[in-house]
């Protein structure tokens, strides 16, 4: 049975209501994900504007607490970890963001990024030891240190800038880095750069990742599984092969109408139709979120929420259409790989 890394337990994050009047809504809503320590994998968050994605990475990263719901690390509760425990979370929990430039300070050399964290978590006794660890970091993401160090940031390309982002990540020997759209502001080429290099820091280092992206092609490309959100819950997950090639829920299945394709004879129909706006739009009740948009609405859709069914072998849709095909599943976790929370 393998051991259960890091824990994402029905977690439910509701803004607005309380005294102030103000509409409750529910930025993600009982979303359930498990990472496990003998099996580094790379999970994909795929949705659009508004679909609760970023909410997840941030409490993934203990930067905003649940309304309801668990964050476990290594058996942890982390909102009763000591000192030492948060140490060591804050350590093996490592981000990356879409903008590499904010991370920087401008007026200080990119060996600031390297030393600052060297030091917070005294990972060397001495500068020549540091500055090994450095240079060992940078040439795991395939950059030349003599090229990259004594340099400022704007001296860097920003594919440069981001793959010292994840050098600096890197370094610290995490166990899970959160990628909140790490690759949506460089250039195509260096996109699959990147992308390479969390695959082989998954392969090599086993480092497992929660890729954050709207893109399915890039989450294709890497993803060993995947979660589709729309509004604040899940529409479908399962193994990316079988959920881009096999979408079941009809939100699955526009999205992945609308990936472009490289074959001029086909047409590309375009990125969906969908604005922040639209996205937030729920049924005129409690049935599902989906439903103003939805070719398949039925009657029973706005009854109350779909569960998940399964679609296939590691496959699930929270979607009405398969439910009279076989037995819902109750969605505690619902992991491709088969684990199941108790
Ligand atoms: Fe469409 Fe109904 Fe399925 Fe929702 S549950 S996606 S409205 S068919």
């Amino acid at each position: 049975m393998p051991t259960p890394l890091f824990e994402l337990r029905n977690l439910t994050k509701i803004y607005g209501g309380g005294l102030l009047g103000r509409q409750a809504s529910a930025a993600l809503d009982n979303f359930s994900l498990t990472f496990y320590e003998e099996e580094p994998k790379i999970t994909t968050i795929a949705g659009e504007s508004g679909s609760g994605k970023s909410t997840l990475a941030n409490l993934a990263l203990d930067f905003i607490h649940p309304t309801e719901g668990q964050i476990v690390y290594k058996g942890k509760d982390l909102g009763k970890m000591s000192r030492t425990e948060r140490f060591n979370f804050r350590r093996e929990v490592q981000a990356i963001f879409q903008d590499p430039f904010g991370t920087y300070n401008p007026f200080y050399k990119v060996d600031a990024v390297f030393d600052t964290v060297i030091g917070k978590f005294k990972l060397a006794h001495s500068k020549q030891e540091a500055l090994k660890l450095t240079w060992a970091a940078l040439e795991v993401v395939g950059l030349r240190p003599n090229e990259i160090l004594g340099k400022y940031p704007h001296q860097l390309s920003g594919g440069q800038r981001q793959r010292i982002m994840v050098a600096r990540a890197f370094l610290l020997k995490p166990r899970l880095i959160v990628a909140d759209e790490p690759v949506s502001m460089v250039d195509a080429s260096l996109q699959v750069r990147i992308l390479d290099i969390f695959r082989d820091l998954k392969e090599n280092y086993g480092i497992s990742f929660l890729y954050i992206t709207h893109d399915l092609s890039t989450a294709y490309q890497i993803s060993d599984d995947i979660y589709v959100l729309y509004s604040g819950s899940v529409m479908e997950n399962g193994n990316v092969d079988d959920v881009i090639q096999d979408p079941h829920h009809p939100y699955t299945q526009l999205l992945v109408s609308s990936i472009p394709v490289p074959d001029p004879d086909i047409r590309w129909e375009g990125r969906t139709t969908s604005s922040a706006s639209e996205l937030t739009v729920k049924a005129a009740n409690n049935g599902c979120k989906f439903y103003q948009r939805c070719p398949h609405a039925m009657d029973r859709c706005t009854v109350s929420p779909p569960p998940a069914y399964p679609v296939g072998p590691s496959q699930f849709a929270a979607c009405y259409l398969y439910a009279d095909t076989q037995a819902a599943v109750v969605a505690i976790d619902r992991s491709p790989v088969g684990h199941v929370a108790s």
